[in-house]
């Protein structure tokens, strides 16, 4: 049988016959590494998604006014640690001109807007120099 190493773990699994393009093993971890990085992509191609899900986070905050403010209160230690994670992402973050904190839905829609962008390359190429393009781009829809 084939084996293939999980994205995440990084462990050899054997994908099922099923799904010929596992990328993934079957654990637990695993799986929700695989559905966030989904849900993150999805977020930012998909405007009606990115729309359905602000509204439906939207919505459950309304519902639940106090959730947070009361999950907080019962667990301190969740709190400071977040405080101190929160304090250091601020740190990194350039300031000029932005809020510290923006909840998902401030971007009215998360896409880029039509434009000039320069698109950078993550990974070296082959002879190992940087790569940039200039790029316009025209949202279509
Ligand atoms: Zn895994």
């Amino acid at each position: 049988m084939e084996k293939r190493w999980c994205s995440a773990c990084g462990e050899a699994f054997e994908p099922r016959p099923q799904a010929p393009r596992q990328s993934y093993c079957e654990k637990s971890d695993c799986q929700k590494s695989r559905k966030r990085l989904w849900q993150k992509t999805k977020r930012k191609t998909d405007h009606d998604y990115h729309e359905n899900q602000a509204q439906a986070q939207l919505n459950w905050r309304k519902d639940h006014p106090d959730y947070w403010r009361e999950y907080r209160e019962a667990h301190p230690d969740y709190t400071a640690k977040n405080r101190q994670k929160q304090s250091q992402r601020n740190a990194r973050r350039p300031t000029q001109g932005n809020p510290l904190i923006a909840n998902s839905d401030a971007s009215p829609t998360g896409l880029p807007v039509t434009g000039l962008f320069k698109l950078v390359a993550i990974t070296p190429n082959t002879w190992g120099g940087r790569q940039e393009w200039l790029v316009q781009m025209t949202l279509m829809s």
